[in-house]
């Protein structure tokens, strides 16, 4: 802990909730710290920086190109600027007024979520004006294929477990409409752990997040043909000069992505199932370990409170908890579920957790 955690009053939170922008993304490994710590002790020429870090991002992901940015959202805004202005310095210039360019991106309307802010606001700040395909929580090939038009700059695909999960599109049949209208396919990956999944599905620019499954510092990529990434690029010339990237931040995303994967993650489950075992004797909690509902390898414990005997709904419990410093899952609360994710949890920070529960609801033990 440094000493402006105190002089600040903002200390260290305990996170159980997962990779969250929201607490700072993630905790960067020593190699990380030390290759930010060192990129701020010299000049370098930028430009080439950015396309040398494109060229790692191409390796991480299996594409040929990429594209630095400083997080997912501003993935989406520069990928939207990307297949609206391209290369064409006048149109960059011009963002976020399209002009007479193609500017509608269309994406299925259970896709259209707000992460902390809403998709929707990200492509038009590319210049984009979004049009969202069928109903919340039903959109078929049909729903997209009838919204393209000669107005249609992108198809937008949010693979996330913020979007609708049931009824979607899927991305194989989102790529195929793309292609036999040729439009281009955005992907919004951001905290996908597979970096060379999605760019496989033949999708033209997939967006990550590099503080997410990543592990690197607050940034982000995107990646896909030589052609696009260079139009990516560009766009720092023009909407993404307020989005642009350090030098610190370069490096530590590159040595991220160097080391992403290397270290075993470890089976979470088997510790997931010990602490629901711990936390099942708890007053108002019934536990168990569930799988990601977005599909990923990740499993978490899933406490559910029963208000009667927990003295409080899951949403007052985890106010409460947050308020002591331990931030649990919350999506869910309003089902009376809240989900401990095992990745950003320190074994002595998990130990936290249990006391804090324990303080809570084992009355006069506080
Ligand atoms: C987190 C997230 C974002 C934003 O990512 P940042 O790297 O924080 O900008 C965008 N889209 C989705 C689906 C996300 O989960």
């Amino acid at each position: 802990m440094h000493p402006l955690h105190t002089d600040l009053g903002v200390p260290p939170a305990v996170n159980a909730s997962g990779k969250m922008t929201a607490l700072g993304g993630s905790v960067l490994s020593d190699a990380v710290v030390a290759a930010m710590g060192e990129a701020a002790r010299h000049h370098v020429v930028m430009d080439d920086l950015i396309t040398a870090v494109g060229r790692e991002i191409a390796r991480a992901t299996g594409t040929e190109d990429g594209c630095p940015t400083t997080g997912a959202a501003a993935g989406i805004a520069i990928a939207v600027a990307a297949v609206v202005a391209g290369t064409d310095l006048a149109r960059i210039e011009a963002l976020p007024d399209a002009g007479d360019a193609p500017c509608e991106v269309i994406l299925p309307r259970g896709h259209s979520v707000h992460f902390g802010a809403p998709v929707r606001q990200m492509i038009a700040l590319g210049g984009g004006r979004p049009v969202e395909a069928g109903s919340a929580n039903k959109v078929s090939r049909d729903h997209l294929t009838g919204a393209i038009g000669p107005r249609t700059a992108a198809l937008l695909y949010v693979q996330s477990h913020h979007a609708v999960q049931k009824g979607m599109v899927s991305l194989a049949e989102t790529v195929e409409a793309g292609r036999a209208h040729g439009v281009p396919v955005i992907v919004d990956a951001a905290a996908e752990e597979d970096l060379r999944r999605w760019p496989g599905t033949g999708a033209d620019l997939v967006i990550y997040s590099g503080g997410k499954a990543v592990g690197g510092p607050t940034s982000g990529m995107i990646c896909g043909s030589a052609r696009y990434m260079a139009a990516c690029r560009a766009q720092y010339g023009g909407i993404a000069r307020p989005m642009k990237v350090g030098k610190e931040t370069l490096f530590g995303l590159v040595q991220a992505l160097r080391d992403y994967g290397t270290e075993p993650t470890g089976d979470h489950r088997a510790r997931m199932a010990k602490l629901a075992d711990r936390l099942s004797a708890l007053p108002g909690l019934t536990t168990r370990v569930v799988g990601d509902e977005a599909g990923r390898a990740i499993h978490r414990t899933e406490l559910t409170v029963d208000p009667a005997a927990a003295g409080r709904d899951a949403t007052r419990l985890a106010a409460e908890l947050a308020a002591s410093g331990v931030h649990l899952r919350d999506h869910q609360a309003a089902t009376g579920r809240l989900l401990i994710d095992p990745r950003p949890m320190k074994p002595d920070e998990e130990e936290q957790l249990v006391a804090r529960l324990t303080a809570l609801l084992e009355e006069g033990t506080r």
